[in-house]
């Protein structure tokens, strides 16, 4: 048996995020990252963009080395059952591991269909692993007509990268438009029209009733929609947390593994991040959460670690999240789906868009264009909302506004500009 310290399942950007806070927070006990991938802890987002690339190759989040300065226990191997009662966690392999505090991490995977008939070998693929990037490029590299279900973020970036690779791409969307979850429709207006001039064909409220394959060609049949016939499918219809393992262990579920606002888990000693985990949010009177976003995953971790040595931090880091579609990049800020009123405003080489509630408070923003047309707006609307300013909406709209002038009053403070800096520098 392991000996007894700090342990972490789910070795993905949350739980490495944690491993290394441990150490840095000056942790000097064990360290142990439970992880079930057979690849070195690797970062996500690039698997949808990336994807075509000549040199694609994971880009890990830290080497052998890093893992042996910093004296953390790498151990490759599923974790099937935590007995909450011992401090106990047992292994595929049937070892088991003793924890004084334990982290979950566990992040999530792609939502299956609903069961429609499948026949023949339809080539249907998801995207959420390295070893799934492999897959789909293998597939992706022969194919030349695509079909992509769903228009949500993987679905859009993977659409994105294949046209740009001269592949013919439809998208075939559920609901009545693109990006539904979480990105207001002005918004995902821009992205749906850059798609089009991308040559992406994208089809929305579509029902797919039975995909079949036969002599080469996967047919997509819909229900009023007809057939569309593809060299493959790639299924990007949502992500559903890790839960089984917690809710076995008997810990509270509410969407996702339920944590309060110090990442604590209904048990004590046990702890949740990222993905996996619902939380609420100060900044939204306390609303339930649960981000699919690489910061959130990172930020997250590492408060998580420091709760778990002692600290009792609240997590209050504003939702902040990118996609990037073709030449250009969506970022949003804030959860803009809980405002009251929209504010838009066009420049020639950008969208953006502020979202505010009753009392005119900044809750939520967004930007697409080209990355540096956006970035700086983006990174003061995320200040803002930190703050919880009140904004006059008129002269938001006014592209004339230097968007920093509001910050003048107060000015920000050095160490709420580093918290919210740092993770944009490195993405
Ligand atoms: P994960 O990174 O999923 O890590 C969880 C790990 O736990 C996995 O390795 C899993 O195998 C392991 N695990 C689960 N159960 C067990 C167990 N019982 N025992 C051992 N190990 C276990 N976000 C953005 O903000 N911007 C982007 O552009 C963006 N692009 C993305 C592109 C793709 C293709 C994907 C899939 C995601 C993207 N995301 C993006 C989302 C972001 O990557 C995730 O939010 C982030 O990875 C979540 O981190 P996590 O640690 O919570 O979970
Ligand atoms: P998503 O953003 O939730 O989008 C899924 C989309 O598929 C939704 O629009 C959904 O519509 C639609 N859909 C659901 N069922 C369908 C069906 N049967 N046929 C056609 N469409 C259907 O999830 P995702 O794009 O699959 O992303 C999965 C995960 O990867 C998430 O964790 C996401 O955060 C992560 N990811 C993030 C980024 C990024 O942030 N840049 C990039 C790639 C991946 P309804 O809403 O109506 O159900």
């Amino acid at each position: 048996m392991a000996r007894s310290g700090m342990v972490i399942i789910g070795a993905g950007q949350s739980g490495v995020a944690a491993a290394f806070e441990l150490r840095s927070a000056g942790w000097q006990g064990s360290i142990t990252l439970i992880g079930d991938e057979v690849f070195l802890p690797y970062e996500r987002p690039p698997l949808s963009k990336e994807l075509l690339a000549d040199n694609f190759q994971p880009v890990f989040l830290f080497t052998e080395s890093d893992s042996i300065r910093a004296n953390i226990t790498v151990v490759r191997d599923h974790a099937t059952k935590i007995v909450a009662a011992e401090h106990l966690i047992t292994l595929k392999t049937g070892s088991s591991v003793e924890y004084e505090k334990l982290l979950l991490a566990l992040g999530a995977e792609p939502r299956a269909l609903p069961p429609i008939p499948v026949a023949g070998e339809a080539r249907i693929f998801t995207l959420r692993k390295f070893d799934d990037a492999l897959q789909l490029r293998k597939a992706l590299a022969k194919a030349r007509k695509v079909v992509v279900l769903g228009g949500g973020f993987i679905g859009l970036e993977i659409a994105a990268t294949a046209a740009s690779n001269g592949k013919d791409v439809t998208v075939l969307e559920s609901g009545a438009r693109i990006l539904a979850r979480g990105v207001p429709e002005n918004v995902a207006a821009f992205v749906a029209d850059r798609h089009v001039r991308g040559g992406v064909q994208i089809i929305c409220g579509v029902t797919v009733t039975e995909i079949k394959h036969n002599e080469g060609v996967t047919l997509v049949q819909t229900g009023r929609d007809g057939a569309f016939g593809a060299d493959l499918v790639i299924v990007g219809i949502g992500a559903v947390p890790n839960i089984a393992l917690a809710e076995a262990a008997g810990l509270a579920i509410d969407n996702g593994i339920a944590v309060n606002g110090r990442l604590e888990t209904s048990k004590s000693d046990i702890f949740a991040a990222g993905d996996c985990c619902s939380f609420p949010h100060p900044l939204f009177e306390n609303r339930r959460l649960r981000l699919e976003a690489w910061n959130n995953a990172r930020l997250q971790g590492e408060v998580a670690a420091r709760n778990m040595i002692g600290a009792a931090i609240i997590y209050s880091a504003v939702p902040w999240f990118w996609s990037d579609h073709f030449d250009c990049t969506l970022q949003i800020a804030g959860i803009p789906a809980l405002a009251a009123k929209e504010v838009q405003r066009l420049t020639q080489n950008a969208y953006l868009s502020f979202h505010l509630d009753p009392e005119n408070t900044l809750i939520g923003a967004c930007g697409f264009g080209k990355l540096g047309s956006i970035a700086k707006d983006m990174r003061v609307s995320d200040i803002l909302i930190g703050r919880r300013r009140r904004v006059e909406p008129s002269p938001l709209s006014d592209p004339s506004l230097q968007l920093k002038s509001l910050l003048l009053d107060p000015p920000a403070t050095i160490a709420e500009e580093s918290v919210r800096a740092s993770p944009r520098a490195e993405s």
